[in-house]
């Protein structure tokens, strides 16, 4: 999609963002939503009632005023036999000054009466006759009201649109009613003839009172909605106020400062959560302190411990290489205890100097000795060292290097130590197949993957491989000679560089190691240059040329 068809959607995403994110957004739109639907149904409601109401009396007025006027133009008629009820004038004109409204309410109403005539003929041909408010009646007077008035006796009424006789003006609403009045037959006549009258009457008045009322509705319906919704905005942020400064003292406390507390005010319910929290506060410093003494003490036992045993330890070790050198002039089982002493004093050693590195991490005494690395010649390096171990284990080691070089910001010594890690921990745990090597690098990070074929991990455990004296299997690993140190160690020497250390795997299938390190030590990096997880995991052949197979010396650190 382009920019542009997205660009209009960016006030209904703000406007969704804000729903989703305040409280208070949300009780107010919910309010203002809800109360301009009530205002709105209130409003229609009162506004029928109204027109109702105005609309009833003056239609009643008006129909009782044109039945009292039928009723005087009848009687008229009646007690005039001699009139011709053929003639139109005669007929209409004395009714039309009876019935016409006095000149001072000349506006109130008009009359139309009109001559016999075919019924479906128009207003004009039966002869018209009009009185009181100027219109063209041929416009105003509905057609089937017209017949029906001229067919049927009884009077009729209609809502109609009054035209005016100046077509400039514009027209107004009105109340037509109509009646037929007959015309007795006189001395000379059989037969006598039907007639029709009209009142008009307009209600342009009720309907400016209306449009009037209807404007007042919606002037006070808007503002009650907008009060509304400030009472809500006012109320809501008295409740979420102290709720954001509860959160971001939260936030603050969970970044590490610990001595923050929430200002209490009151005793209203907001001062109790501010006291309880406060409370829980306080609790987690405590508890947090002592957790960190006792970690501060452990570490510090660790420390102190391995020191004193290396004393000892070194004592021990010119006995032991003595023994060692000396086992040819000793019975065969005395040579065997000599060569066992010697090996578990390797194992010890190593302990010890894993224990010992392990304590300068958690001291912050680890320092980084920096400079420009090339880590394909670090692999190479590590793959030399490892060979003899992977001879041994019959697994081979596959390299795939850039061919231009990859060089990071490190400590060359960590990083030796890491990648040794990785591919000897790749070909202990590998089942003697193949161990892939690969480094590639981006502008910012260059990475490393080391990946076997052998036990893999279980769900879970690729976080877990990290954590001190963690083994998959405590007797295997024990038997390898393993000190459950190494990739704790590792992940600490990569965060010292600022790089990142993951492990991924599946049991049967393999694992995989990626170190990413940023080509300056603690600089940033974006993704990763290598996948963690290989693309097709059950392929688990090895991609490229072996590398090379080696003999030499195993693990060292
Ligand atoms: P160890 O000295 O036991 O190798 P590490 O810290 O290097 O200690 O490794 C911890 C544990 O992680 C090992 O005991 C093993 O269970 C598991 N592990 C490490 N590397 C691999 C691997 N490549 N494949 C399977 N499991 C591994």
């Amino acid at each position: 999609m382009s920019a542009h068809a997205v660009a209009p959607l960016a006030p209904l995403r703000s406007l969704l963002h804000l729903w989703r994110r305040s409280i208070q957004a949300r009780v107010v739109i919910g309010t203002l939503t809800l109360s301009t639907v009530l205002a709105l149904l209130a409003g229609w409601v009162m506004l029928r009632q109204i027109t109702d109401g105005v609309l009833d009396s003056k239609r009643e007025a008006a129909l009782s005023q044109a039945a009292a006027g039928f009723a005087a133009a009848q009687s008229r008629l009646d007690s005039a036999p001699d009139i011709d009820p053929l003639d139109v004038g005669a007929v209409l004109n004395p009714l039309l000054d009876l019935l016409a409204p006095r000149s001072e309410a000349v506006d109130d109403y008009g009359i139309v009466a009109l001559g016999p005539a075919s019924l479906t003929g128009s207003a004009a041909e039966g002869g018209l006759l009009e009185a009181g408010l100027q219109f063209d009646a041929e416009a105003s007077i509905p057609q089937d009201l017209l017949e029906k008035v001229r067919s049927t006796e009884g009077s009729w009424r209609a809502y109609t649109s009054l035209h005016p006789a100046n077509p400039d003006l514009p027209t107004q609403p009105a109340l037509v009613v109509g009646s037929q009045i007959r015309v007795p037959p006189s001395v000379d006549q059989t037969t006598g003839r039907t007639y029709a009258l009209f009142y008009m009457f307009p209600l342009q008045e009720q309907r400016d009172t209306l449009s009037v009322v209807r404007s007042a509705l919606i002037t006070t319906g808007a503002v009650l909605v907008l009060l509304l919704g400030t009472i809500a905005w006012l109320v809501t942020r008295q409740v979420v106020t102290p709720v954001r400064l509860a959160r971001s003292i939260a936030e603050r406390l969970a970044s590490g400062r610990l001595e923050e507390r929430m200002h209490v005010r009151g005793e209203d319910d907001i001062a109790r959560l501010g006291l309880s929290f406060n409370q829980m506060a306080s609790s987690l410093q405590s508890q947090i302190r002592q957790l960190e003494e006792l970690s501060r003490l452990q570490r510090r036992f660790v420390a102190d411990v391995s020191h004193e045993l290396r004393t000892p330890l070194t004592t021990v070790r010119m006995a032991a290489d003595v023994l060692h050198d000396a086992r040819q002039n000793f019975d065969a089982a005395t040579a065997r205890s000599a060569e066992l002493l010697q090996a578990e004093l390797d194992r010890f050693e190593l302990l010890l100097s894993d224990l010992l590195e392990i304590s300068r991490f958690d001291a912050g005494a680890a320092h980084l000795d920096l400079g420009d690395v090339d880590v394909r010649e670090v692999v190479s390096r590590v793959i030399e060292a490892s060979s003899a171990l992977a001879a041994d284990r019959g697994s081979e080691l596959t390299a795939i290097l850039p061919a231009t070089p990859c060089s990071v910001e490190a400590d060359a010594r960590r990083l030796d130590r890491i990648l040794r890690n990785l591919v000897v921990n790749a070909i202990n745990y590998g089942e003697g197949r193949g161990v892939e090597i690969q480094v590639a690098s981006t502008v910012e990070a260059v990475a490393v993957t080391v990946r076997d074929n052998g036990v893999g991990l279980k769900p879970g455990e690729a976080t877990m491989v990290f954590n001190r004296f963690w083994r998959a299997d405590p007797a295997r690993a024990r038997s390898r000679g393993g000190t459950g140190l190494g990739l704790s160690i590792a992940i600490e020497d990569t965060s010292l560089h600022g790089g990142k250390l993951e492990a991924w795997g599946r049991p049967g299938v393999g694992s995989v190691f990626r170190v990413v390190l940023p080509r300056r030590a603690g600089g940033e990096w974006g993704q990763p240059p290598l996948p963690l997880k290989p693309l097709g995991v059950d392929n688990v052949a090895a991609v490229g040329a072996p590398y090379a197979r080696f003999s030499g010396s195993s693990r060292a650190r």
